[in-house]
Order: C-alpha cells, then sequence, then structure tokens
C-alpha cells in the first residue's frame, strides 16, 4: 500500500500538465509544491505580488537582501516569495516558486520552435509533425493564449515594440505567419499567455498597472498573465482526483524495497522554517521540481544509493538556450524601454552567420532611469548553441554543483543581429550580457537518462517530466511551451502504456 497513487513535485508546466491528464484519468494524485499558492484578490491594487518598483520579501524566495538582476541589495523579510534566484559562479539561474511555478514569473511568451531546430536537439522518436499538430496547439488552447491585438500594440506602452517591429522590417525582414516557417529571417506576432482584455482595463485605469508597467518577474497584480493555477491546475483540481499542497519542500527521492518510491518532505512555513517532516509514498513519481531541482533530487539519490540505477548520464547535457540580452541605445525614436510587456513579437534570425538566433524586447521598469532619453531598445536574444555544461556531486559538502560557461558565439550572435538593426535603423550596441538565465534546460535528458515519454532508465513508473528532459535547448525559442508540450505527449502515452487502474 501506498500513501497515494502518483506524486508529481513541482507544479510549473511539465508539473501543471501532469496532475491536469492523471486527474482527468482518475488517478489519485498528490501535488508538492515547496511555495505558496498566490490569489489575486483585489486587481486594482498591488495587493498580491510584490514589485520592481517597491519589492518586498515577496519577491523573491527566501533571500534577506535582493539579489534579483538590476535589483540587487535591497533589504527585504525573508520569506517564501516568488522568485527563486540561484548563483552558481557569476551565473544566475532565476526560478519560479509557488503554485504554478515557473509562470508565476514568466513573460507569457509561448513560442513555437521551428522543425528544422527542433529536429537537431530531440531524438527521432518525437515527431515533429506530431507536436506541430497536436501538442503545441494543445497547450495553447488550455493556457488560452492569443497573439497582441493591434490596439494594444499601438499604445504607449508598447512604443518600444512597434519600433523594433519597424527596425526588422526596414532592415529586410518580411512578415511571417508562423516561427515553424521553414527557417527564413522573418518577424512574427505569436501567441502570448496575456488576458488582453485585463490589459486594456490597465490601460483604462480599471485595473492596476502591471503587464503595462513592465512588471512580470514577481507576477502580475492585475491578473493579466494566464498563470498555471488558473488553467491547468485548476482544471486539475476540479477533477477531484489532485491535491496540491503548498510549503511541502521535497528532500529527498527513493525506491522502496517493496516497489513504489517515498518522497521525504519538508514542511516550511512562510519563512522557510521547517514545521513538520513527512515521508509520503506513491507507485508512480512524476519529477516536475524544475532543472535545478529535479536534478538535484535525483543526482543525490544516485549519489547516495537511493537510486543507484539511473545511468552514468544523469547531470549531463545542460544548456542555457544561448540567452543573452542586447541592447540598443541613442536611437532616434521614443520607445518607453520601461513600459508595456516583454515578447509578442519574435525577429527570427536564423540565417544569423554565427548562430541562428531570435530576438524579442524585454522592457524592465528601473530603464526609466537608467535610460532618461527613454531611446533604447532591450532585448533578450537565444541562440542555437550547441555548448553544454554538467551538473555533479560533490560529496564532501553533499551539495551539486554545476559546470557550465556561456557559449560566447551566442553574444557573437546577438550583436551580429543587434548591429544588422542599427546599421539601417541607427543606435548603438553596447557590450552584450549573458550572465542570467531562465532558461536552463537538460540533466535528465531524453534519449540518455529518459526515453522519450521521460521514463527514467533502470526504473519502473519514474518519470521526469520538466525542463531537466529537455536536451539542452528548445532551439532558440523560449521554452514554457515545450515544455507542456512534450510533457502532453509523454502523459498521453504513460497513461496508456503504464498506468494501472
Ligand atoms: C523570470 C522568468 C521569466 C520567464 N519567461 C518565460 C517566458 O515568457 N516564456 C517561456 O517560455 N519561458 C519563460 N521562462 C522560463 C520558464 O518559466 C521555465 O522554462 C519553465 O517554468 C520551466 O518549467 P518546469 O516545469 O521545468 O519547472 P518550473 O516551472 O520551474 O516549476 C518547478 C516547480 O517546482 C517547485 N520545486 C522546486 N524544487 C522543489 C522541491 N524540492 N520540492 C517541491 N517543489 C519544488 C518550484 O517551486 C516550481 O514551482 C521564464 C523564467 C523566468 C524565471
Amino acid at each position: 500500500m501506498t500513501d497515494t497513487k502518483a506524486i508529481v513535485i513541482g507544479s510549473g508546466f511539465g508539473g501543471a500538465v501532469a496532475a491536469l491528464r492523471l486527474g482527468q484519468a482518475g488517478v489519485e494524485t498528490l501535488v508538492l509544491e515547496r511555495g505558496r499558492r498566490w490569489q489575486i484578490e483585489d486587481p486594482t491594487s498591488n495587493a498580491t505580488f510584490a514589485t520592481f518598483r517597491n519589492p518586498d520579501g515577496r519577491a523573491e524566495w527566501l533571500n534577506s537582501v535582493t539579489k534579483t538582476p538590476g535589483y540587487e541589495g535591497i533589504a527585504i523579510e525573508k520569506s517564501t516569495g516568488v522568485l527563486e534566484i540561484i548563483e552558481k559562479g557569476d551565473y544566475k539561474f532565476l526560478v519560479g516558486c509557488g503554485v504554478g511555478g515557473g509562470s508565476l514569473a514568466y513573460g507569457g511568451i509561448l513560442i513555437q520552435p521551428p522543425k528544422e531546430l527542433f529536429e537537431r536537439v530531440f531524438p527521432a522518436a518525437i515527431d515533429y509533425e506530431e507536436m506541430n499538430s497536436v501538442y503545441f496547439p494543445r497547450v495553447q488552447e488550455v493556457i488560452g493564449s492569443s497573439p497582441i491585438p493591434d490596439d494594444i500594440l499601438e499604445s504607449e506602452y508598447y512604443l518600444g515594440l512597434k519600433v523594433l517591429e519597424q527596425h526588422a522590417l526596414k532592415s529586410g525582414f518580411p512578415y511571417v505567419e508562423s516561427t515553424n516557417c521553414g527557417l527564413v529571417n522573418g518577424i512574427n506576432r505569436f501567441p502570448m499567455g496575456v488576458d488582453w482584455d485585463i490589459v486594456r482595463d490597465e490601460i483604462a485605469g480599471k485595473k492596476v498597472p502591471s503587464v503595462i508597467a513592465a512588471e512580470f518577474w514577481f507576477g502580475n497584480n492585475s491578473g493579466g498573465k494566464k498563470t498555471l493555477d488558473r488553467n491547468y491546475l485548476k482544471l486539475a483540481e476540479e477533477t477531484g482526483a489532485v491535491e496540491i499542497r503548498t510549503h511541502h519542500l521535497v528532500t529527498k527521492v527513493a525506491a522502496r524495497s517493496e516497489g513504489g518510491y517515498a518522497v521525504s518532505v519538508d514542511i516550511i512555513n512562510d519563512a522557510g522554517e521547517v514545521v513538520d517532516r513527512q515521508t509520503l509514498t506513491c507507485e508512480y513519481l512524476f519529477m516536475a521540481a524544475g532543472v535545478m531541482g529535479t536534478c538535484e533530487l535525483l543526482i543525490k539519490a544516485k549519489a547516495k544509493g537511493a537510486l543507484p540505477k539511473i545511468n552514468d548520464a544523469l547531470g549531463q547535457g545542460f544548456g542555457n538556450d544561448g540567452d543573452t540580452y542586447a541592447f540598443r541605445t541613442n536611437l532616434a525614436e521614443t520607445t518607453n524601454p520601461h513600459l508595456g510587456g516583454p515578447g509578442a513579437i519574435a525577429v527570427l534570425n536564423y540565417d544569423n552567420p554565427i548562430l541562428p538566433c531570435v530576438m524579442m524586447r524585454a522592457p524592465l521598469p528601473r530603464f526609466e532611469t537608467d535610460f532618461p532619453k527613454k531611446n533604447v531598445i532591450g532585448t533578450f536574444v537565444f541562440a542555437m548553441t550547441n555548448n553544454r555544461g554538467s551538473f555533479s556531486y560533490n560529496s564532501a559538502s553533499d551539495t551539486v554543483e554545476l559546470n557550465f560557461e556561456n557559449d560566447p558565439k551566442a553574444k557573437e550572435a546577438a550583436k551580429y543581429l543587434a548591429e544588422l538593426l542599427s546599421k539601417t535603423n541607427g543606435g548603438e550596441v553596447p557590450p552584450i550580457a549573458s550572465q542570467i538565465t531562465g532558461h536552463q534546460l537538460g540533466g535528465a535528458c531524453m534519449g540518455q537518462v529518459c526515453d522519450d515519454r521521460g521514463r527514467v532508465e533502470g526504473y519502473r513508473n519514474l518519470y521526469v517530466v520538466d525542463g531537466a528532459l529537455i536536451p539542452g535547448s528548445s532551439t532558440c525559442v523560449n521554452p514554457a511551451l515545450t515544455i507542456a508540450a512534450i510533457a502532453e505527449r509523454c502523459l498521453d502515452r504513460i497513461l496508456v502504456e503504464d498506468i494501472r487502474s
């Protein structure tokens, strides 16, 4: 006997998909999430989440001084806030915490990778045509995503996005219907997990300015972002088979000699103090604690003999999606770099001579003071790099360490694209930054540690369904849609092939 049939560790993109599909199949499922539930009670004020303009304990995961890039050094209450900052060397990895995981912190960017690049990274068993016709659209539908409407794009809040689009057009990038456009250069308006009616309410003064105010890392107080707690996880709970337990920090996973898995949990309060400890057992265990969480739990379990049969590829294949940050400064136009949301329109530079890459606008509130002339565009640029790092276990300190260096070519590719736009449209390109990402991927990759259904080789009924399963790159687009779509594909097969009623 086990406490429950299935346990899902973590409630981000992979965990939310697993929870919903298990619940719909009537599988009794516990979702263990270390963070809290963020319920927006009053969308007319900044009552739920912290803001960039006024960070407090709700901003960061158990830090008493802020470490958020660009907002470092502010004293805050140590609390179970939304954004975890993990420092590895001089690199910072960002992770969303709470019911909804990364969706609480993300920009709502739900962009599909192109076939040609996808097939370079994913095992041949994953049929792109099936992803394209079934799984990517399924995720978009459940989240309820849609492209930015014209009236919002025309508002002062999205001036910078209009300018970026115009600059790309003048530089010879044509409009393309889809990001899966045969690897040609283009400009694409893609679906966003944003409620544009709420954004209209923000503009009309009926809801607190949040999406339009470039607030997103610490959460959107207006409710303008379609976070997973309001779609996948809500639907999962409505099945009646799924229970989400917050403040449940999983510290250890182990195979049981009698079959199934044991999951050790610290139950914490909002100050991060341990108030109770439990061990929960299940027949089916789904790892969805995000790359850093899943890899740490599995690597420690392998090293300490709790899951000794996981193969030696565990920890390998870690990548950052070639994530860099490029500015173009001293432009002729006003761009309001401190307003509006990120993404919505992608500049696809697939024929970049250094590496294929994709650029998107990324506003930040502090740009109002950093650039008083408001004539800059800050952009994320993601490059198609083969560069990979690895995790390893340090037995002396009982820690999991990451060996990773960003690919210098990713920076070169970003510089090339930014300079290409500036050649036609003016502006200067300061050095490219690349020491921050929320796009960590891999470590328990499909085709290496797991099969193409997320099954961990060597163990029955143990699965990885989050970013750790993705082989180190989501092919120069933001990874959330790919993670969720791959999880959908895994669950479709696991429910038919593995799960006994
Ligand atoms: C600031 C920011 C902005 C981003 N913007 C975008 C975007 O616009 N579009 C996009 O595609 N991607 C974006 N990303 C990346 C995207 O959020 C991640 O790729 C995605 O969330 C990863 O999904 P996941 O299922 O692997 O895990 P996550 O979504 O990270 O979820 C993991 C969950 O597990 C929980 N957890 C971790 N460890 C434990 C433990 N030991 N016990 C219990 N629970 C645990 C965490 O609290 C979290 O809720 C962004 C990331 C960040 C940080």
